[in-house]
């Protein structure tokens, strides 16, 4: 079932909501080369509990981290760890907060410093998915229709389209019912109402669209066959580099409203200067 939320919950998912893109938006001063991903995410988790949230992903599963962090070929949960970040990296956050209970949750890619053509254009070419696929977001529409349209712009730009991971519904669980795959077909799929909420996360790469993952779905080994330090991380089949772009909307009558918006303003104190 997928759940129709009430005033009170849809007041509390925009309040999560607002903390995630709020965290991005924060966490983009610090995007430099030199910083750990585990600095990065410590900054994390300190804005977001200072804003009277939690972070979601800690401990979800048991994750051993408190956002994502995925580097370059890796496509998702990367383990914030000891590693530096370099000049041209794709970098990747997947950031989820919880307030009273109810959660949102948005990826987002970023380069770090200036970066290539080829990078820059795949990061262009994965928002540009994301927002198709909310673009045919209204009352009535299904899970296939979003599909359709995310992966109709990753075959323009010859992208592979990671099918094992998909968005999901979104709401007193980081994550539930329906899935949203990054694929389908037109008016296939669970159909989605206005009060429901939902992440739609398309995860595209510049090569193949194989990831290298043990069959848990979770975990990945090296290829001598030793389990990996980052034993979580999901990584690209041929190393090449993937991008991952994510908001939580609320399914409306005639559209969706994106409750993980990014044009949210920091507080002047929490630009550090
Ligand atoms: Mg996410
Ligand atoms: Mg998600």
């Amino acid at each position: 079932m997928i759940i129709v939320r009430n005033d009170e919950e849809i007041d509390k998912l925009r309040e999560a909501g607002r903390i995630v893109g709020l965290t991005h938006k924060y966490l983009q001063q610090f995007i430099k080369p030199g910083i750990t991903t585990k600095e990065l995410a410590r900054l994390a988790k300190k804005f977001i509990l200072s804003k009277g949230c939690t972070c979601s992903f800690e401990g979800l599963y048991g994750f051993p981290g408190e956002i994502c962090i995925s580097v370059n070929d890796e496509v998702v949960h990367g383990i914030p760890s000891h590693r530096k970040l370099k000049e041209g990296d794709v970098l990747k956050l997947d950031i989820g907060a919880c307030y009273k209970g109810y959660h949102g949750d948005s990826a987002w890619t970023y380069i770090v410093g200036e970066g290539s053509e080829k990078n820059k254009k795949l990061l262009k070419e994965t928002e540009e998915a994301l927002m198709a696929g909310l673009g045919v977001i209204h009352d009535g529409c299904t899970t296939g229709d979003i599909g359709h349209a995310v992966s109709k712009v990753a075959h323009k730009y010859n992208l592979g389209v990671v099918k094992q991971l998909v968005g999901h519904g979104v709401g007193d669980k980081v994550h539930m019912e329906p899935d949203v795959p990054n694929y389908g077909k037109e008016r296939k799929g669970p159909v989605l109402h206005t009060g429901n909420v939902i992440a739609v996360e398309p995860m595209l790469n510049l090569g193949t669209a194989d990831i290298y993952m043990l069959d848990d779905d979770w975990t990945i080994k090296t290829m001598d066959g030793k389990p990996a330090a980052h034993y979580w991380t999901i990584k690209t089949d041929d190393g090449k580099n993937s991008a991952h772009f994510e908001h939580t909307v609320l399914v409306l009558d005639d559209g969706y409203e994106i409750l993980t918006r990014r044009d949210v303003e920091l507080d002047p104190e929490d630009i550090v200067k």
